[in-house]
């Protein structure tokens, strides 16, 4: 049978429509509602909640069943200490600016971004074209607040300061975000108050372990330190070898300054995080030969930096080998990540990964690009991918003095110079006592360059101080300890491994799929239809009988009971509509198959089937259907190629009421 045509562009996208949509259909809502709610937090219902179990079904699927990666459940309140020693508690901080006189908070990078952009829109209004109010969410009144434009031109070389501005906005520090405030005369937009300098305010929701309250905790900001805190057992598991990765699934807290944009910025959120460790020596790939034909849509850190949003289309294969990408491992991630998102029914057109410039890059990550997803609130990343390098693995090491570090056998010994140290354990016992074993310890824990030192210093003044981590300095002498040169024949490699890190926002996900998905049907606008593809859609079959004739309503529930035995999602829709109302109602939850029972049924056991899409339909014989339904929710099959078994029904109008 000819595929039949669908025309999902004949009305504009209508997020109004889209938006009234996922909240009758209980998508999601704000959480709390019933109490006024609060902004940042949102309850997923039960197509929301299915959808998104799906979505991360298929994430097990294409990374941790396909990769063999171990994957962990690891705490959401986290030991302050842990945070510390990643540097959170520091730094995992955003910059806000105060409304000098009332108080009033906004994000500095947001408020730059949202007044500069009412500018320019002032501008095209003077110049007469037209576009959206750029809005920012008041947290404290649960209001929107709007950054409003008035109609004024700027001169062209504002209009380019301005443009290029905007595409470095993720690059500015506080103080240069405090710079922008100044030259452009940027006051609170709702009282014209003037701003204070940006400080930072750190995102973490801290909390106390434990009645006593000494035990400070921290609601996780990411999943990634519950990685790193059990590298040592996650490496044992894997036989001591690298590469591997783990991968988690689970809850993220943020306590963003000015939640907005629906779930796109929220404060607790669902994260699906991966950290494949790599010989930082050897960063290629045994699998890249499969995703390097893979065609990204790039945006590159040095196009940013000029000011410039253009993007390029190259394969994974030429991003690496011409060094755009850092290395084969994060060149795969790339691949495999389009290959993910657009399976799940992300528009590839949509879809573009930006490198992170300079400044927003953390400082010891060697190269980081952002799948980032259009939807009507404009390019929003949804997906980082990171070389962390040695850093995460190597500051945890450092704090609890436990080897983050994998031992390899080499192939070929080497030969390799080193510094042997030798204690005269009696003295220095008898010196040092109860300390002797820590001064021991941190001494055989020196690094070659900082053993060298210490020689030096041995050798020169004949005495050195030792630092302990409890931060007492001990003097030893030569006659305690001896550092001499000595020539090793090294069977063995011990290094720190580094960490590529895809980490992806399930939320931002889910809501760009739901942009991306929906249409309305080409004669009534109201009509929504959201396409998921089969393999996410919450509900994977409608069934629906033409009467309540309880000849009817028996095959209704065998159908469903052997639907069931297939491990098929069904839902059957008994109300007293009609069966086109039905359909549409089920197109809106984006559901993609219906059977209708009807006499037929009862007479020669033939039922019709119908996808959504194309509101076409088959019929056959009832385990026929239910056979192709299994091949098609399987993806063995797709709606074209099911009519194997199956004769193109025409017998029914599907008309909405
Ligand atoms: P990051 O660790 O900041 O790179 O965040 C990793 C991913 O988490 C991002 O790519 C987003 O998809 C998601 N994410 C970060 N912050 C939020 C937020 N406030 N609300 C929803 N998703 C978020």
């Amino acid at each position: 049978m000819a595929a039949a045509t669908v025309n999902k562009s004949a009305h504009e996208f209508d997020k109004g429509n889209l938006d009234s949509m996922l909240t009758r259909r209980f998508f999601f809502a704000p959480a709390f509602e019933i109490y006024g709610g609060v902004a940042g937090l949102y309850d997923y219902g039960p197509t929301g909640s299915a959808l998104q179990a799906n979505v991360l079904n298929e994430w097990r699927r294409h990374y941790i069943i396909e990769e063999d990666m171990l994957e962990l459940d690891t705490t959401i309140m986290t030991l302050s200490e842990v945070l510390k020693t990643s540097g959170h508690v520091e730094k995992f901080a955003d910059w806000m600016v105060k409304d000098s006189k009332n108080g009033e908070i906004y994000r500095a990078d947001h408020l730059v971004e949202a007044v500069l952009e009412a500018r320019l829109k002032g501008d095209k209004e003077a110049r007469g074209i037209k576009l959206d109010e750029v809005v920012e969410e008041d947290d404290k009144k649960k209001k929107k607040k709007k950054v409003k434009s008035t109609a004024v031109k700027l001169e062209d070389s504002e209009v380019a300061e301005y443009e290029s501005i905007l595409a470095q906005i993720d690059n500015y520090t506080g103080p240069q975000l405090g710079e922008l405030v100044r030259k452009f005369n940027i006051t609170n937009p709702t009282t014209g108050n003037e701003l204070t300098e940006p400080v930072e305010f750190n995102l973490m929701f801290e909390s106390n372990i434990g009645p006593t309250g000494h035990i400070k905790g921290f609601l996780r900001p990411e999943t990634a330190q519950g990685h790193f805190v059990n590298f040592a057992r996650l490496l044992e598991f894997n036989n001591g070898k690298v590469p591997f990765a783990s991968a988690q699934i689970g809850r993220s807290f943020r306590n963003e300054i000015a939640p907005r944009q629906g779930l796109l910025r929220v404060r607790e959120f669902t994260m699906a995080e991966i950290e494949h460790y790599v010989d930082p020596l050897d960063k290629r790939h045994a699998r890249f030969n499969e995703v390097k034909d893979v065609v990204l849509t790039l945006l590159a850190k040095d196009i940013q930096v000029q000011g410039r949003t253009d993007t390029v289309q190259m394969t994974v294969g030429d991003a690496v080998g011409q060094g755009i990408v850092d290395n084969e491992t994060l060149g795969y991630f790339l691949g495999r990540t389009q290959l993910f998102l657009t399976k799940i029914g992300i528009d590839p057109k949509r879809l573009r990964c930006r490198q992170h410039m300079a400044n927003e890059m953390a400082h010891y990550a060697a190269d980081c690009w952002d799948f980032e997803i259009q939807s009507s609130y404009g390019w929003i990343e949804c997906v980082g991918c990171a070389d962390r390098s040695a850093y995460d693995l190597t500051v945890h090491s450092v704090r609890t003095k436990q080897p983050l570090r994998v031992q390899q056998r080499l192939e070929t010994p080497r030969v390799v110079e080193k510094l042997d140290v030798q204690f005269d354990a009696k003295a220095f016992g008898m010196k040092f006592k109860k300390d002797a074993a820590t001064i021991r310890n941190t001494i055989t824990g020196l690094d070659e360059e900082r053993l060298q030192c210490l020689k030096d210093e041995l050798d020169k003044a004949g005495v050195s101080g030792v630092k302990c981590a409890d931060g007492k300095v001990y003097e030893v002498t030569p006659d305690l300890v001896k550092i001499n040169p000595i020539t090793v024949t090294e069977h063995m490699r011990d290094f720190t491994p580094n960490v590529i890190e895809p980490s992806f926002g399930i939320g931002r996900i889910l809501y760009s799929l739901l942009e991306h998905s929906y249409w309305a049907r080409e004669q009534d606008k109201a009509r929504g239809v959201l396409s998921f593809p089969v393999n996410v859609a919450p509900i994977k079959v409608l069934i629906v009988s033409i009467s309540n004739d309880p000849k009817l309503t028996e095959i209704v529930y065998e159908l469903t009971r052997k639907l069931r035995k297939l491990g098929i999602a069904s839902r059957v829709d008994d109300s007293s509509v009609s069966i086109g109302k039905k359909y549409a109602r089920n197109d809106e939850l984006g559901t993609p198959f219906g059977i209708t029972v009807d006499f037929a049924t009862v007479q020669n056991g033939t039922v019709t089937i119908r996808e959504r899409d194309t509101t076409s339909q088959y019929i056959g014989k009832i385990d026929d259907v239910l056979s192709t339904v299994d091949e098609l929710v399987k993806g063995n099959v797709d709606w074209a190629g099911a009519a194997g078994k199956l004769e193109v029904y025409s017998g029914v109008q599907d008309v909405a009421e």
